[in-house]
């Protein structure tokens, strides 16, 4: 799309954008228009610097009319208050020749401040779940007349542990009302979250094309179950000289926490782990250790590796295969960085294998497949999500054995993904990364997300 003129959009709105220097809206802002407009639930995959947040924006905007209502008609939700505060500076500047009333509230500050502000009435509340939450609960946020419910970076936010507060909310909210999700990376979290809540949504996933693939050799391994992975890194891992410093990516904490145990008496003192349910200190220290070399090997989830900056990878390593191959894209893009040359190795299981196909398919490249090493163990034993299952069918019948666990059921659940919600299709779309201008957020805050 070549100009905002295309999207129809008001004079107001152009004229803002305009001031921004804007020349044309980003893929997810073209992509996002038309669905946003028809009041379709929207579910998009998209990280910060594709420009997600005037994405959402653009036909909340659009469609808000002026309105003299105390109440708010449109909720944003975001995981951070540093992320309310930049929300709510963007939006003021979209918002700039409009007359919408805009406030942002999260915690760790006076509550009444925020209680006497939204009785001279507002449009639009970004807020963190916990205190918009405890606004709603003592009656001075009123909910009934919300029509558009946004949860930003949604995947970070159930990572905090805010479901139960993000349930209590939509409880509260009208039945009939649109719900606009993004999420740079998918989870199983955020996935239940979305089949629990929304109806038939629209996918929209972008893929940024700023990933440097030209300087990251890929290759992957074919193997059989989580020990046989555990025994093809160690074998791996025993090369220093190659493997200088590997981030090692992992599906889930219980996963991160298993693979650390089963490496650690191996690699004492060169390995260390973080994950959501670490404490600050501990990823801190452990994150330390990783940057001043201290320790050779890091193991993470997908979302806490979101916001580390870390140099000089040599390796990352995909220990399981994501479902969705904007998270492979983010992961294997933390190394070969700065024009160095970077190295990704990914294991895939056979249940893991369509995921593959989804990675190569989006890459337009197939990964090369490396020979299982001889001297690698195969082992035998299973975690306890790889072992049969036993479905205990009837009282007065033998105990059945189901054969092949989660293999078909994940596969048909793959299909689903990409499938959901009655023929909707994810859209991919590749869009380059687009620079923050330095918001009143980042100031005060130092580096805002
Ligand atoms: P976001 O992904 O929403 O965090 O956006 C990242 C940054 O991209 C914003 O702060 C804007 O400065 C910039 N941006 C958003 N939309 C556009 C656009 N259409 N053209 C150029 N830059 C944009």
């Amino acid at each position: 799309m070549e100009s905002f003129e295309e999207l129809n959009i008001n004079r107001q709105l152009l004229n803002a954008i305009a001031d921004l220097g804007f020349e044309k809206p980003t893929p997810i802002q073209a992509e996002a228009f038309p669905v946003g407009m028809s009041g379709q639930n929207i579910v998009g995959i998209a990280q910060t610097g594709t420009g997600k947040t005037l994405a959402y924006m653009l036909p909340i905007l659009q469609q808000l009319k002026f309105s003299k209502d105390y109440k708010p008609r449109v909720i944003i939700l975001v995981p951070t208050r540093e992320l309310v505060v930049q929300v709510v500076d963007q939006i003021e500047l979209f918002a700039k020749y409009l007359s919408i009333r805009v406030l942002g509230v999260y915690g760790g500050v006076n509550i009444k401040t925020q209680m006497s502000a939204l009785t001279q009435g507002v449009d639009i509340v970004v807020g963190t779940p916990g205190r918009l939450y405890d606004l709603a609960a003592n009656r001075s946020l009123l909910l009934q007349e919300v029509k558009k419910l946004v949860i930003d970076e949604v995947d970070v936010m159930l990572d905090l542990g805010f479901r139960f507060q993000l349930n209590n909310i939509f409880e509260l909210l009208p039945v009939k009302r649109q719900n606009i999700m993004f999420s740079a990376t998918m989870t199983e979290d955020v996935e239940i979250l979305i089949n629990e809540n929304f109806i038939q949504p629209e996918f929209i996933a972008i893929a940024l094309s700023g990933t440097p693939l030209d300087n990251i050799h890929q290759s992957c391994y074919p193997v059989e179950n989580f020990y046989t992975k555990v025994n093809l890194l160690s074998h791996l891992l025993n090369d220093k000289e190659t493997y200088q410093k590997v981030l090692i990516f992992i599906d889930s904490k219980k996963n991160a926490d298993r693979l650390f145990e089963a490496l650690e008496e191996l690699l004492w003192g060169q390995i260390v782990v973080i994950h959501s349910n670490k404490s600050q200190n501990n990823r801190l220290a452990a994150i330390e250790r990783f940057n001043d070399n201290n320790a050779r090997i890091l193991i993470a989830t997908d979302v806490i590796a979101r916001g580390l900056d870390i140099d000089d990878i040599t390796h990352v390593i995909n220990f399981d295969t994501p479902k969705f191959p904007e998270n492979y894209m983010h992961r294997i893009g933390r190394t070969g960085r700065a024009e160095k040359m970077g190295h990704s190795i990914l294991f895939y299981t056979e249940k893991e294998e369509d995921w593959k196909k989804g990675i190569e398919k989006l890459m337009e490249y197939d990964i090369p497949t490396l020979p299982f090493p001889k001297e690698v163990k195969i082992s035998k034993e299973l975690t306890l999500d790889e072992q049969p299952r036993i479905i205990e069918k009837n009282p007065h019948k033998k105990r059945t054995h189901v054969a092949g666990p989660s293999f078909h059921e994940k596969k048909d659940k793959n299909k689903k993904d990409f499938n959901l919600g009655g023929g909707q299709k994810i859209k991919i779309k590749k869009a380059k990364k687009y620079k923050k201008p330095i918001t009143r957020g980042q100031k005060n805050k130092g580096k805002g997300k």
